[in-house]
């Protein structure tokens, strides 16, 4: 592998996300990438954030991976589609950023959250940070969208406490025009969750117009509190905060004038998820 990959001067510590990060990677020779996704000895990471409360148990860290290969039409980070926008970083140089963070996140109840982009994009580096962090006696949680949630085995899953799964819609036209994907791929990983009695806690982007059907969200509700495993529900409000992402990189951004979903909206669709018996926020 070249020793180019390793000459980024990008901090890997980001405040928040929304950090606009584009082409850190850009000069990573394509068989180096390859090799990095065979490998999973390095990944591409949007950033590391500390501190966040909102993105599983606890006081967690979190590693956005770049690479998405879905097309969300509210995605709050189209900066992380493209994978070499991220920097290129050694699982080695991931674990011991996080290390520095071990003895905290335990007292607050934490541990490392894997978020993205889609951060199964890079499964074999998913993998690697996760024993490592689990080496530490950290809790690990994987945000993902599930679609190659096959490229995990059992074994894999074995140093994933918790998963994140991002449902986002039930219809499948309506998922196919929201996400340019299929949705089957995500719920045959949550039937398999649930068949291997495995923790998650669903993920839903509530969109005022697009995905405040109560019919639809019912369906999904239905669906979790069918598969036995589902621990809670965390309804996510849509907000803008990613719309000038959208603008800077020059994508079309169809949902301009959407506003954040009032608080009687949130709350209605937390009602349906705890109508279906599920714990929701
Ligand atoms: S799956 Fe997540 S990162 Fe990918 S496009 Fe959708 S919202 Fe964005």
């Amino acid at each position: 592998m070249s020793e180019t990959i390793f000459t980024t001067t990008a901090p890997l510590e980001a405040r928040s996300p929304f950090e606009l990060r584009v082409n850190l990677g850009k000069d990573v020779p394509e068989t180096d990438v390859r090799s990095a996704l065979a490998t999973g000895d390095m990944g591409f990471l949007h950033s590391f954030t500390t501190g966040a409360t909102v993105d599983g148990p606890g006081v967690r860290v979190v590693a956005w991976t770049s690479g998405c290969m879905w097309r969300c039409i509210y995605c709050h980070n189209p900066d992380t589609w493209k994978m070499t926008n991220g920097i290129p970083v050694t699982v080695t140089k991931a674990a011991e950023e996080l290390r520095k963070y071990r003895h905290g996140l335990k007292i607050m109840s934490g541990g490392l959250t894997i978020s993205g982009g889609e951060p199964l994009m890079q499964h074999r580096f998913v993998v690697k940070l996760f024993t490592a962090a689990k080496e530490m006696g950290v809790h690990t949680a994987l945000d993902t969208n599930g679609y190659y949630g096959d490229r995990l085995s059992d074994s894999d899953l074995d140093v994933v406490d918790l998963v994140m799964l991002d449902i986002k819609a039930w219809d499948p036209e309506r998922h196919l025009r929201l996400t340019g994907m299929e949705i089957g791929p995500t719920l045959e990983f949550a039937r398999r969750l649930a068949a291997s009695r495995r923790p998650a806690w669903l993920r839903y982007v509530l969109v005022p117009g697009l995905t405040d059907d109560p019919g639809e969200i019912q369906q999904i509700a239905n669906f979790c509190a069918g598969l036995g495993n589902v621990e809670r529900v965390d309804v996510l409000p849509f907000h803008q905060m990613g719309k000038f992402k959208w603008h800077q990189l020059g994508i079309p951004y169809t949902l301009e004038d959407v506003s954040q979903p009032e608080s009687v909206s949130i709350e209605r669709t937390c009602a349906v998820f705890r109508s279906a018996g599920l714990k929701a926020h």
